[in-house]
């Protein structure tokens, strides 16, 4: 029997819902309740707002593509997770962080969207879990490996555009990332946005409910 067989549990967690709240600017706009947050934070062009929409099985939740210079913010979205079919549920909230390392805005913007996000991940009681979203064709760098460094909350590494990729350079840069970050080789996760049945979203959105507490 395999795990698709009839009869099997489906143990497998989705993104059932997912909608935007609201957007803001500065820390003291974020609401006071107490979902459970997962954050989203990754250099600009990693492929975050892709990813996003992927996971939660919209086209346009997170927009894609950018306007250079434009005020970022840290968006919200409140997201419905269930496990298998007619399963356990949990509600948790989604944050998109500003992408760091944007050329095309000046050092002073720069500046601002990394104090917001900085500001956001040492204050935020709520954040369980730092997913860092990064091209899986790109070496690591400081910004990535301060995120882990930093023990806020649990991090994981979403690589992105894994369908650029052949297996062994996935695997293989699976590792490297590993080795890189000193974390556990299953906090790093090849992923694609290209499709939603993509292997790998799975897998992040398993890991998601795991650190959400589901
Ligand atoms: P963001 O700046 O991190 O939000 O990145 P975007 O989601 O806007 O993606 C940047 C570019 O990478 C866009 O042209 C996307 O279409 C492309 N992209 C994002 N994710 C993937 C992926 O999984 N596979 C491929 N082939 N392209 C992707």
């Amino acid at each position: 029997m395999n795990a698709s067989s009839a009869g099997e549990l489906d143990t497998q967690w989705r993104v059932v819902r997912a909608d935007f709240e609201q957007s803001v600017t500065s820390l003291s706009q974020l609401p006071h309740d107490q979902l459970v947050e997962v954050a989203f934070v990754g250099r600009s062009n990693a492929g975050k707002s892709s990813l996003l929409n992927a996971l939660c099985r919209q086209r346009a939740l997170a927009r894609v593509s950018k306007t250079p210079g434009r005020t970022q913010a840290i968006n919200l979205f409140s997201v419905k997770m269930a496990q298998g079919v007619g399963g356990e549920q949990s509600v948790i909230r989604f944050a998109d962080l500003p992408g760091y390392g944007y050329a095309k805005v000046s050092a002073q913007v720069q500046r601002q969207w990394t104090q917001l996000l900085t500001d956001y991940l040492q204050s935020r009681d709520t954040l369980q879990l730092i997913i860092v979203v990064h091209d899986i064709r790109r070496e690591i760098s400081a910004e990535e490996s301060w995120f882990f460094e930093f023990g806020i909350a649990p991090a994981l590494v979403a690589l992105s555009k894994a369908d650029k990729v052949n297996r062994s350079e996935r695997n293989a840069a699976r590792a490297k990332v590993a080795r890189a970050l000193a974390c556990p080789a299953d906090s790093v996760i090849a992923i694609s946005s290209q499709e939603f049945s993509d292997p790998g979203l799975a897998e992040l959105a398993n890991a998601i409910a795991h650190a959400s507490g589901a």
